[in-house]
């Protein structure tokens, strides 16, 4: 196979060391002429929004927690998530129009890079899972839709080829392995395609790259750096996992309540529940995350597909009978 060693642009390189960072811009694909850039924003502006399955599969009431895994597996991606564990900080940085839309991540603080985990953006298939000279360990995931996913740079890879995997699975560790990993870091790519056509590593295989749509942001290229460049620092991984409750009890609505979705760091209001209203709310899997208790209001919806949240407080709720189901 082809490939071309990248090294820092000029540009790049003034980007990347403006607080005395070592991050440099990378990629071991061939990357495609300069002017299909546009033509992938063109065709991203398209299909910028994933597909979101229909919401009568999303909401699965009364099928708890028992299949719950394998069902995250079968059920088609809801949408991409940053391949980072819940809550930790990334800088991301598409560094230029060659390099974009690929990204290049690093931990801030910068120096827990290496060995940090790497979780699969979506549930998929694991297509391939092997060394590869320039981009050292590398993975690719299938997703539904035909939208794949690719780490590059693995220190270590922890799945092999054919593997089911959903978000947040871990699929290995950053590293800097290959000849274009000269700095620890995870380069990440998203494309799309028809088929199995394959997309990365292969000739022409940048055509089907896509800016990575990473819930809730998307790393377009407008945020500086010149063409196709851009850096956002501190940006949260909201990869989180929940767990959906296994005991169900019906609340009295006794005050207006915002029903809440979870969006990894906080919080975010999705409608109300009128007072009078009677709702199920998970027995279990409370949580405090400003030191007020919320529970999971049945019935779907949510980041996760897994159910809005709704504050707990007997303010607002009241239990009217046991924990069942
Ligand atoms: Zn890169």
């Amino acid at each position: 196979m082809k490939r071309t060693l990248r090294t820092a642009p000029l540009a790049a390189t003034a980007v990347g060391l403006a607080t005395a960072l070592t991050l440099t811009a990378c990629g071991a694909t061939d990357v495609a002429d300069s002017g299909s850039a546009a033509a992938i924003e063109k065709d991203h502006k398209n299909n910028s929004a994933l597909p979101v399955q229909n919401a009568q599969a999303q909401s699965q009431p009364n099928s708890h927690q028992s299949k719950a895994a394998s069902d995250a597996v079968r059920k088609p991606m809801r949408r991409l998530w940053m391949p980072l564990p819940c809550g930790q900080k990334w800088r991301v940085n598409t560094w230029d129009a060659q390099h974009w839309p690929a990204l290049d991540m690093v931990r801030e603080p910068q120096h827990k890079t290496e060995g940090s985990t790497v979780r699969a953006a979506a549930s998929g298939t694991v297509r391939f899972a092997k060394w590869d000279g320039g981009a050292g360990n590398v993975v690719q995931i299938k997703h539904s839709y035909g939208y794949y996913t690719t780490y590059l740079h693995l220190k270590k890879r922890s799945v092999k080829a054919g593997q089911k995997v959903k978000r947040t699975t871990k699929i290995g560790t950053v590293g800097q392995t290959g000849s274009n990993g000269n700095t620890p870091h995870l380069h990440f790519e998203v494309a799309k395609g028809k088929g199995n056509a394959n997309h990365w590593g292969e000739d022409k295989g940048d055509k089907y790259r896509k800016v990575a749509n990473l819930y809730p942001k998307t790393y377009n290229d407008n945020n500086g750096g010149g063409p196709g460049g851009g850096e956002w620092r501190n940006q949260v991984s909201h990869s989180c996992s929940a767990p959906k409750p296994t005991k169900w009890a019906p609340f009295k609505v006794v005050k207006e309540v915002n029903k809440r979705k979870w969006a990894g760091t906080k919080y975010e209001s999705s409608g109300k529940l009128k007072k009078g209203k009677t709702v199920m709310l998970g027995c279990n899997h409370t949580r405090k995350p400003d030191g007020k208790l919320y529970r999971r209001l049945d019935g779907g919806g949510g980041a996760d597909g897994r159910g809005l949240w709704v504050r707990s407080s007997t303010k607002y709720v009241k239990q009217t009978a046991g924990c069942s189901r």
